[in-house]
Formats: C-alpha cells, sequence, structure tokens
C-alpha cells in the first residue's frame, strides 16, 4: 500500500488538539528511537475538526520494549499484547504495529475468535504498512507522525476522509466474514461522522448481517452502547435497520415490528430522539432506560400472550413475560445486570403508577428509579393519547409534593459516550427479592 504523506504544513491538526498525556507517550517513544504515530479514530476525528473521544498511539517498539520506558504501564491482552500507559484515570493505549497473520481458517463462516470475540490472528507483530492493511475503513488507517507532524495516509485514506466516504480495505465481504462486528461499526461511522457507505462496502451488508449472531453477547454490549449512546442513537437505528443488521442484535423486537406493528418502532425511534437531545446538551443517559425501550414491545406483546393464552393474571403475566424477553435477549447481547436490574424497574412502575389512591402515590416518588420510571411514562404517553391524563397527574403531582432528590439515588448514568464507567451509586443497591409468579401458564402445544 502506498501512503500518501501530508507535511505539517498541510493538515490542520495542531498538537494543542492532542492530549498532553498522548503526546508524552508519543515524545517518549520518539526520544527513544521508535517509530510513534497517533493512530485511528484520533486522527480521523482531528481531521474532521472534531474533538477524538480517545487517543490511540501505535509504534514499532514491543510490548517489552515499552515497558521498560514508562513506570507507569501495564500489558493487557493475552492474544495481542497491548501497552496501557496510565495517567491518573486516564489511560493511553499503546499498540505494536500488527502483522499478517498465516492461519489457516477453518471455519467458512467467521475467523476464529476467542471467548471475548477477539480475532485470534492479530498475534504476530510488522510494519506500518501492515498495520494499516489490517484496520477496517480507510479512513481508520491514518497516522500521525510525532517525528515530523506529518499524517500519513494509506489506502486512499485521506482522499476517502474529504470525499466523506466509508471504504473498507480489502474486499468487503472476506472483511466483513473475518468479523462482522465490522458491519455494524460502518453504520456507526456513517451515522456519527456524516460519512457515506460505498457501494461496495455497503453492498455484503444485507446477506451478512446474520453473522452477527455468531459474536458473543458480551462483546455485542459494547458495541451497542457505542451505537446508541454516541449522540446520534436515532440516525444509527434507521440505518441498522435498512441493513437489517437491527434483527441480530434484537431479534424479539424487530419480530414484534415485523408482524406489523409499527407503534414499537416509532416509539424506539421518540426513544433514541430524547436521549439523543439529552446527550446534545450534555445531560446524563442511562443505557437501561434505552433498553427498557427497545423491548417494550416484546415485553407488552408477551404479557398479553400470557394472559390471553395462558390464563394469567396481569401481574404474573408481566412477571413472566419481562423474564423471558430478557432472558433471550442477552442470548444475543448481553445486558449486565446493573443494567438489567433497572430496566426491570422502569417496566414495573408503569404499572405501579397507575396506582393513584391512598398513599401510594407518596410512597412510589421516594422509589429510586421512579424518575426513570415517570420518563419513560411521558414517552408512552406521547404515542398512547389514553396516557396523557395520567402522565399529566403525574407531573402535576411531582410539583405539588416536592422531593429532595439530593439525597436520592437517580438513574445509573453514562454521560454521553463514556459509557460503562457509569453507574456506581445505584450499582450497589440491594435488590429487593422479587415476587416470582407461582403458575407457569400452559402453552399451546403448537405456538
Ligand atoms: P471511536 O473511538 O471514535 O469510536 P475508533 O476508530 O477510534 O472510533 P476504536 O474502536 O477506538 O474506533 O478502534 C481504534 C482503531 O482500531 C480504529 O480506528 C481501527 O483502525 C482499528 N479497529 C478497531 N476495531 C477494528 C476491527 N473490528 N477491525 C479492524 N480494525 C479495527
Ligand atoms: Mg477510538
Amino acid at each position: 500500500m502506498q501512503p500518501v504523506v501530508l507535511t505539517r504544513d498541510q493538515h490542520g491538526i495542531s498538537r494543542r488538539q492532542i492530549s498532553e498525556n498522548a503526546l508524552k507517550v508519543l515524545y517518549r517513544l520518539n526520544k527513544a528511537g521508535f517509530e510513534a504515530y497517533l493512530v485511528g479514530g484520533g486522527v480521523r476525528d482531528l481531521l474532521l475538526g472534531r474533538q477524538p473521544k480517545d487517543f490511540d498511539v501505535s509504534t514499532n517498539a514491543t510490548p517489552e520494549q515499552i515497558k521498560q520506558l514508562f513506570s507507569n504501564c501495564r500489558l493487557v491482552g493475552r492474544r495481542f499484547r497491548l501497552a496501557h500507559v496510565l495517567f491518573g484515570r486516564d489511560v493511553i493505549e499503546v499498540a505494536t504495529f500488527r502483522g499478517h497473520h498465516h492461519q489457516v481458517n477453518t471455519n467458512k463462516n467467521v475467523s476464529s475468535q476467542s471467548s471475548e470475540g477477539m480475532l485470534l490472528r492479530d498475534n504476530v507483530y510488522g510494519t506500518i504498512e501492515e498495520d494499516a492493511e489490517r484496520r477496517d475503513f480507510t479512513v481508520n488507517a491514518l497516522y500521525y507522525n510525532i517525528a515530523d507532524f506529518s499524517v500519513v495516509g494509506f489506502a486512499n485514506g485521506i482522499k476517502d476522509l474529504e470525499a466523506r466516504r466509508l471504504e473498507l480495505i480489502g474486499d468487503p465481504e472476506t472483511r466483513y466474514r473475518e468479523d462482522p462486528v465490522r458491519m455494524i461499526r460502518a453504520v456507526r461511522f456513517s451515522a456519527k461522522l456524516g460519512l457515506t457507505i460505498s457501494p461496495r462496502t455497503e453492498a455484503p451488508i444485507q446477506e451478512l448481517a446474520p453473522l452477527l449472531s455468531d459474536i458473543p453477547p458480551a462483546r455485542l454490549f459494547e458495541e451497542t452502547l457505542k451505537l446508541f449512546l454516541a449522540g446520534h442513537g436515532l440516525e444509527t437505528y434507521r440505518q441498522l435497520q435498512q441493513y437489517g443488521l437491527f434483527a441480530p442484535l434484537f431479534p424479539e423486537a424487530a419480530e414484534v415490528m415485523g408482524k406489523g406493528n409499527n407503534r414499537y418502532g416509532r416509539f424506539i425511534e421518540l426513544a433514541l430522539t430524547n436521549t439523543d437531545e439529552r446527550i446534545a446538551q450534555d445531560m446524563r443517559v442511562t443505557p437501561a432506560f434505552l433498553y427498557a425501550a427497545l423491548l417494550w414491545g416484546p415485553v407488552e406483546t408477551r404479557t398479553q400472550a400470557f394472559m390471553n393464552e395462558g390464563g394469567l393474571n396481569h401481574y404474573d403475566a408481566f412477571m413472566l413475560a419481562t423474564d423471558d424477553v430478557l432472558g433471550r435477549q442477552v442470548k444475543a447481547v448481553a445486558i449486565p445486570r446493573r443494567f438489567s436490574s433497572v430496566v426491570r424497574d422502569i417496566w414495573q412502575l408503569q404499572d405501579r403508577l397507575t396506582k393513584r389512591n391512598g398513599k401510594r402515590p407518596h410512597r412510589l416518588l421516594e422509589h429510586p428509579k421512579f424518575r426513570a420510571g415517570y420518563d419513560f411514562l411521558l414517552l408512552r404517553a406521547e404515542l398512547d393519547p389514553r396516557l396523557k391524563e395520567l402522565a399529566e397527574w403525574w407531573t402535576e403531582f411531582q410539583v405539588s409534593n416536592p422531593v429532595d432528590r439530593q439525597t436520592q439515588h437517580r438513574q445509573p448514568q453514562a454521560r454521553g459516550a463514556q459509557q460503562g464507567q457509569a453507574n456506581t451509586a445505584s450499582d450497589a443497591e440491594p435488590r429487593k427479592p422479587r415476587k416470582r409468579p407461582r403458575r407457569r401458564p400452559r402453552r399451546k402445544k403448537d405456538a
């Protein structure tokens, strides 16, 4: 691959835009005689005039050599070792150039993966050219060289970025089969950065979308957070639907919508619009709220089915439905318990919010997840006029009964795209044991 080099005066990246810690790492590697580059999304975002989420470094120093240079360094990864240089909570990831693998693939569908879904092939060190070739998109194969402040682009990455074009490196079908997650990364970058997926990069996606079900659910959890909580959730969702990528991630939600009930599709869009707006205003968002919305269709549908066909009362049917829906969902995309318990709370509150007599509403105000449950009700009311009156009643009830929210837990939070590290206070909350329905519903034999 022939690189294109933009010298210091041919691009707009200034060192002031790069984090101090990343610069420290780059300079020290360089001083010790190694090549050192800022790489990937960081360079791409800077060239687009955006503030990168994080800065990754690529070098020809081996992990051991990196470790010798930095006392605040720890090596991670079993297959491909990476160095993490720690500055308090800030972590700079330093990777040695990766080379090509020479492994014969025995699985026709997907490359070998470890249980974490990482490719097992990536365990050979290589040159910068080889490192660039195994990256996903051309716009991600950009390197900022600390030695002369130039930007080195491989595989036409600089031109593609100028044209706002998302282009996979190499043969698209092969690259998607190697790692199907690249299909959702394509949609994510397209939606987030306003890039157009090129025709050849887009062509195989519909057909290969089902390969996503081979990816370990835990890896997909991380990916879905990035999909929906990076500020462009609605656009991302629409593209996922368009390319057939939503169904393998949320099979039951897709099925419910497929049955012609587009109400739930609109509900999801509403929830995502809401989430995007909150992120734009730098307000808190929680993955739990989003999951509650994504899976609300299946929960309502199943509750109805358990009542009609199983003869259960509403409470039992509902409890069984939530177990069922979450149980199925986590086979596709994992939901850590600290989130799924809040998802259940939000759902359960929907019924409790209908009970307005006596002391009940006052007690409900004290519920740690009241706010999330109420917000969810507001969202439902936007689509269902029958809920308007109830939603307004709760709005007024809160005004006339202010609760000192300072002393209460709010929703577990992820701020914007920094998912994952969120959510400390509420995680620690002990869960009340849930009442389980006594009877299993009788299912129709052929249902
Ligand atoms: P952002 O961090 O803004 O979401 P990014 O491009 O930095 O975007 P990361 O997931 O942080 O994405 O990955 C860093 C770099 O590693 C990418 O730019 C890309 O070059 C490479 N990369 C990541 N995931 C893959 C993958 N599945 N296949 C090939 N290369 C990948
Ligand atoms: Mg990144």
